[in-house]
């Protein structure tokens, strides 16, 4: 049977296909964090725009420190102060200082910065309150303690580069470089249903028989988490009426993705497969995975379709792998989405046959990494995934590993606490 089912690889560069980059919009800058860049950004200035203190201290000529010594102090005239913001209106002359805070302009005629922690007030002995000369015991080079104009950035020069997620840094730089608004890719918005006569919404009563909608929500929360817009549909009963009513809902708010969980097998009471095949096709509704054998992707009135499947952490599994990496293709992400590291196994595992994924810690264990799996790898059981901070892929036709064996896992970034 297994060789009838679609491999991992194939379902996923068939889900990528014929998708392209949602367009681009300008946007403001601020707010921009989490976006995809549409553009390349190029700074506009030099910065700093001007030769500027690192240190609090007092502007000099590094020549006039040339003979300072601990027991041979050189003796300055302090003849004002440039305060950050402001620009010296003196020009200094052999034998001044002119007192500088960090980031303020380099005066006329100094060429390096004396921390004040190098300076001692007064002209000497005979002058403790003479507070217009500084003495000074030790030397430095031109330039020491300033940030030359342009040492940060030149003007010109590429800051960030298209198809980059947005972080808090590049949010600083774009204010820095004055690029007040960006180009980015519009965000996917993705509609979520999940059908079941099973479901009740949380915060209502448990009757016998029904259980609560945790996909919906946990979709809901995966695709805000990917930075897409998501509009959650109200749930639908197994019946083609209402997965039908839900889907037309679904595509009269205009998404990029439609996302539903469950009925996709081939349950009596499966009713997604029939129902979106009246109106749009599958390209295929099963893969050779655990969890998540029957998920299935198409179209369903023109607009891209998948149908993942109801046990918990499979859905969650195949968000991970066939979901996420098309909603990164919509939002102009490239590179893979997921840091996939080589651990050592723990436990010896066991597999029929499938491309599995197996929910496991990883932890560092002095010059490697290692991963135990969180317990029972049952696709109903959502707290293994809870524990989880990575899957173990153990690839197709492979049955058993031994306890010490090296495997790929894809880390899903929130770090464990617990092994
Ligand atoms: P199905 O894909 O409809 O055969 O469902 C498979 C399993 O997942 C069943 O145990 C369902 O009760 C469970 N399940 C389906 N949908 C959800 C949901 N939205 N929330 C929680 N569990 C679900
Ligand atoms: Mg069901």
């Amino acid at each position: 049977l297994s060789e009838s089912l679609l491999g991992v690889d194939e379902a996923l560069t068939r889900i990528l296909k014929n998708i392209e980059p949602l367009p681009a919009e300008q946007i403001p800058f601020d707010g921009s964090s989490g976006r995809v860049l549409a553009q390349d950004v190029f700074s506009a200035l030099d910065l700093p725009p001007h030769a500027s203190s690192a240190m609090d201290g007092y502007a000099v000529a590094a020549a006039d420190l040339a003979t300072a010594l601990p027991n041979q102090p050189v003796r300055l005239e302090v003849i004002g102060e440039v305060a950050a913001g402001q620009v010296s209106t003196q020009d200094l002359q052999p034998g001044q200082a002119i007192a500088i805070s960090t980031g303020a302009p380099l005066p006329a005629g100094a060429d390096a910065v004396v921390p004040i922690e190098w300076v001692e007030q007064g002209g000497g002995r005979e002058a403790q309150a003479d507070t217009r000369h500084i003495r000074i015991t030790r030397g430095l080079k031109s330039g020491d303690y300033v940030r030359p104009a342009g040492n940060a950035l030149k003007s010109g020069e590429l800051v960030l580069r298209k198809n980059r997620r947005l972080r808090p840094a590049d949010i600083g730089m774009l204010a820095s470089v004055n690029q007040v608004s960006v180009l980015v890719h519009r965000r996917p918005r993705v509609a979520v249903f999940s059908s079941g006569d099973e479901l009740v919404e949380p915060g209502q009563r448990l009757t016998p028989g029904k259980i609560h909608d945790s996909n919906r929500y946990a979709l809901t929360a995966a695709v805000q988490d990917m930075g897409a817009e998501a509009l959650r549909l109200p749930l639908a009963h197994d019946s083609r009426t209402d997965v039908r009513s839900t889907l037309e809902e679904a595509v009269a708010w205009g998404p990029d993705l439609i996302l539903s969980s469950a009925g996709v097998s081939v349950g009596k009471h499966d009713h997604v497969r029939p129902v979106v095949q009246e109106a749009g096709d599958l390209d295929f509704w099963r893969v050779n995975i655990r969890p998540g054998k029957p998920i299935a992707f198409g179209h369903y009135r023109g607009i891209p379709f998948m149908g993942l499947p109801g046990n918990p952490v499979s859905m969650l599994v195949t968000f991970e792998l066939f979901a996420k990496p098309l909603l990164a293709a919509l939002m102009g992400l490239q590179g893979p989405v997921h840091i996939r590291v080589a651990v050592r196994l723990r436990d010896a595992v066991q597999s029929d046959g499938r491309e599995s994924y197996l929910r496991s810690v990883v932890f560092q264990s002095s010059d490697h990494l290692e991963a135990v799996l969180t317990g029972s790898q049952d696709s109903g059981i959502l707290s293994s995934m809870v524990k989880a901070n990575a899957l173990l892929r153990i690839p197709a036709g492979v049955e058993h590993l031994p306890t010490g064996a090296q495997v790929e896992a894809l880390l899903l970034g929130t770090p464990a606490v617990e092994k």
